[in-house]
């Protein structure tokens, strides 16, 4: 079973094919709701398609729909994990947004401490102020489309969290420093779809994990087959389904 820790399938891209794109292979789909809306419309891919799980957040990039907060907390109950959330200090350089996403990633991280949910993040940017407030929280944690050094990545996993490994990898040598250097058991798949295509200017879709396997295995010296159950292993321990 392949593992997409993290897409976007609820995004216009897929609107024609989802049925096809979402059957193509054997596996599992965590679709991330970016805001209310798009929160929604994971929910109900999740009811139709057995294979899909709701993710529920706000992404950071969209920190001015903070009024949709009070709206989106709620159908958190309903998904197996909270994203997209985190910082995102690329698109946002205001110093008071970049606090308010602060205050909002906050409030997620309560919410999974409580509701035992664990939280796939997005950060760019903002790895210190993040790494700062992690710690303080007893939650379950997914690095989604890690870019951060080696030495934070090694830190992330010394905190107990995941780095999920998008099918980019397969045409960027830092990310293959960071598979090379992390353990297995910190290890996740993604492909963020319709973003990161291991080629690059195509569409993006989950069962092109199928790449970050390949590359995971290539450089780990480890089967196909292996690695698979690892992610899968993996995966398990973190949600619960
Ligand atoms: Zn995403």
């Amino acid at each position: 079973m392949l593992i997409d820790i993290h897409a976007h399938v609820d995004s216009n891209e897929f609107f024609q094919d989802i049925g096809n794109v979402i059957s193509r292979c054997n596996i599992i789909i965590v679709n991330a709701g970016v805001d209310y809306e798009s929160d929604l419309r994971t929910l109900e891919l999740s009811t139709k398609f057995s294979n899909v799980f709701p993710a529920i957040g706000l992404h950071p990039e969209f920190v001015e729909k903070v009024n949709e907060l009070e709206n989106v907390i709620p159908l958190v109950d309903r998904a197996v994990a909270i994203s997209e959330v985190g910082l995102d200090y690329y698109w946002v350089k205001d110093e008071e947004a970049r606090r308010r996403q602060i205050n909002i990633l906050n409030i997620f991280l309560e919410i999974g401490e409580k509701k035992n949910k664990p939280l796939i993040v997005h950060i760019r940017g903002g790895i210190k102020d993040f790494l700062d407030m992690i710690g303080s929280f007893n939650v379950k944690f997914v690095m989604h489309a890690f870019e951060g050094s080696i030495k934070n990545a090694l830190k992330i996993e010394d905190l107990g969290g995941y780095i999920s490994i998008p099918p980019i990898i397969v045409r960027d040598k830092y990310r293959q420093q960071i598979v090379k250097q992390i353990n297995i058991n910190n290890l996740l798949t993604e492909t963020d779809s319709p973003f990161l295509p291991p080629r690059k200017g195509e569409r993006n879709e989950p069962c092109n994990v199928k790449y970050s396997i390949e590359k995971i295995a290539e450089i780990k010296a480890i089967p196909l087959v292996e690695v698979e159950k690892y992610i899968e292993n993996n995966f398990k321990k973190l949600i619960n389904l």
